[in-house]
């Protein structure tokens, strides 16, 4: 039997080890928030926006900054039906409802005229996620935002490392979030973050995240609103500074797996995470899509990799086809594209013979052995 190959595990260096010992072993009182302070400005830096505030969970970040948009019961969000449930959770958690409508075929993210197509008296949001760090077409989904003066969130949880020239992913829009969870590519164990420009609602969203307590509120205990509890911890966030202390060197990982398969796998009837022009990809989650001539199928594939002790993640199903969701069929290539298509394992300590063990699993397939 051979080694398995897990599909994701995080990179964390004695750094982080010492960090969260410290926080552990000293980091309380009037020390509480150090790390978090810290972390928060670390990241702030890295993403280019002028506010952060560090959360336990993007679905959490996700939540209050809808909440601070204002969404509620009866209103409408859109966003791809190709989305981890995280996106469109929080929209039903406020009572409104997620509009899925279909990505585009070559960078699996929403399709910018289906979403304007979409909007109604009702829409009160349009969420862009970077999938699989894939970037949106901003320009255009920005643009149509202001034609119809609809904000665009960037759920950027699987887009650090992606930028648009200098511009990193999750710092155009209204607001962006992103997810530390321990398959992201910066990871905190569990943990998220809300990042802006927009000092307004950074502002809404502070008093949220706190409880409804204004920062301004002299009264102690005083709520002027219902509010949130996301808090990133401390001891979390001691972690968090060691990950974005090293941040290129995880983003420079993530490249360095991901230009092995595609060098390994040029000459196949497959497509992978595009990169265009004047962009760069983070490539959190390095993907196949076979050809449909080929008839290789996602099952053919789980069935390869698990042959060969190898883990595969599927392509996420369109989240209409989910029990609790209005099914939307329509959305073709959400619905075509998971049954031809597989994540690829990709982290840190994956040596190059790990590497050439998946390809040499996928040209099997090729290969018809
Ligand atoms: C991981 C992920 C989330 C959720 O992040 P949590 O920190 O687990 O809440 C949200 N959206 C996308 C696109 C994700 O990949």
């Amino acid at each position: 039997m051979k080694p398995r190959i897990f599909y994701t595990k995080p990179s964390i260096t004695e750094r982080e080890v010492a960090y969260a010992t410290d926080a552990a072993r000293h980091g309380w009182g009037s020390a509480c928030y150090d790390y978090i302070h810290k972390f928060e400005a670390l990241f702030r830096e890295h993403i280019g926006t002028e506010f952060a505030i560090p959360t336990s969970s993007c679905t959490g970040a996700l939540h209050m900054g809808l909440a601070a948009l204002g969404v509620g019961p009866g209103d409408e969000v859109i966003l791809s039906d190709t989305n981890w449930i995280a996106t469109a959770a929080p929209i039903t958690y406020l009572g409104a409802k997620p509009v899925f409508v279909d990505m585009l075929a070559d960078t699996w993210c929403i399709d910018p005229e289906l979403a304007e197509r979409a909007i109604t008296p009702k829409t009160k949001a349009i969420i862009a996620t970077h999938i699989y760090g894939n970037l949106c077409d901003m320009g255009r989904l920005l643009a149509i935002g202001e034609r119809h003066g609809i904000p665009i969130v960037e759920d950027s949880a699987e887009a650090i490392g992606s930028a648009w020239g200098s511009r990193r992913a999750g710092s155009r829009g209204k607001f962006g979030t992103f997810s530390f969870h321990g398959t992201k590519t910066v990871t905190t164990g569990e943990g998220g973050i809300f990042v802006t420009n927009d000092a307004d609602l950074y502002e809404k969203v502070l008093t949220l995240s706190n409880h409804g307590r204004a920062r301004n509120q002299p009264k102690q205990f005083w709520a002027d609103v219902v509010g949130f509890k996301y808090k990133m911890s401390n001891i979390d966030a001691a972690i968090g500074c060691g990950q974005m202390e090293r941040i290129e060197e995880l983003i420079a990982g993530k490249r360095r797996i991901f230009t092995h398969y595609a060098e390994a796998l040029t000459d196949l009837p497959l497509t992978m995470n595009p990169e265009p022009d004047g962009t760069t990809n983070g490539f959190w989650m390095p993907t196949i899509v076979c050809a449909k001539e080929t008839g290789i199928t996602r099952e053919k594939m789980q069935e390869a990799f698990r042959a060969d002790s190898i883990d595969a993640r599927v392509f996420f199903h369109p989240l209409s086809s989910l029990p609790m969701f209005e099914s939307r069929p329509e959305n073709k290539n959400a619905y075509d594209i998971p049954g031809r298509a597989l994540n690829l394992p990709t982290f840190h300590d994956m040596t190059e013979a790990d590497l050439e063990a998946v390809a040499g699993t996928i040209r099997g397939l090729f290969q018809g052995n």
